[in-house]
């Protein structure tokens, strides 16, 4: 591992290791076993690119029946004044009656998880809720109550395990955070 790496034109630092990643991902993965249990097939739901390595090792982790899938938000301008829309593209199938968990790489204002949310909730799922690997308590002002929270940092920006700057570091196991 690197202590400090460039990416494009700024420098980060090792702020969290592998192995204290893996232990909040098990940690939450045994909550998620605990609440759904008795649930029928609930749906993992995660939000591309970002989520996709916190998915791939939560799920290895989850002990009960269940269904995956991801999806993406796109930004486009709307034609009218309505200005920047996002809309969920990737959703197929119902998702009415069930146990929805979105999988989220890391919640800041939560503009993009609301949007999220709202749009699923017009399809009457069982239930909804978000199980994020990272959340910024001091920036997050939504209504929406994350329910699972891996693991929780200041405002700092933060690349590697799915997380980018400008494209760059999301394979990195570990988690960086940009230096001054
Ligand atoms: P929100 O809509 O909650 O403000 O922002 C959520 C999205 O912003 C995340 O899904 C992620 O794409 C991006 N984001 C927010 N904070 C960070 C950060 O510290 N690092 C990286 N790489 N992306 C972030
Ligand atoms: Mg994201």
């Amino acid at each position: 591992m690197k202590d400090i790496i460039q990416l494009r034109d700024r420098k980060f630092r090792v702020m969290i290791p592998a192995e204290e990643i893996d232990r909040a991902v098990c940690a939450v993965a045994d909550r998620l076993n605990a609440d759904y249990a008795d649930k029928e097939t609930p749906l993992f739901l995660g939000i591309l690119n970002g989520s996709f390595m916190f998915m791939s090792d939560l799920i290895k982790k989850i002990e009960f029946q269940n269904e995956l899938s991801f999806v993406k938000l796109s930004s486009y301008e709307g034609t009218e004044s309505t200005g920047v829309v996002k809309s969920l593209i990737g959703l197929n199938g119902p998702i009415e009656g069930r146990h929805v968990i979105i999988v989220e790489d890391i919640v800041d204002t939560g503009k993009s998880i609301e949007h999220m949310v709202h749009d699923l909730q017009r399809r009457n799922p069982a239930s909804i809720e978000v199980c994020t690997l990272f959340y910024k308590p001091e920036s997050y002002k939504k209504p929406f109550p994350i329910k699972y929270r891996a693991m929780e940092i200041g405002n700092e920006f933060i690349v590697g395990y799915g997380l980018d700057y400008e494209q760059l570091g999301r394979s990195l196991k570990d988690i960086y955070v940009v230096t001054e």
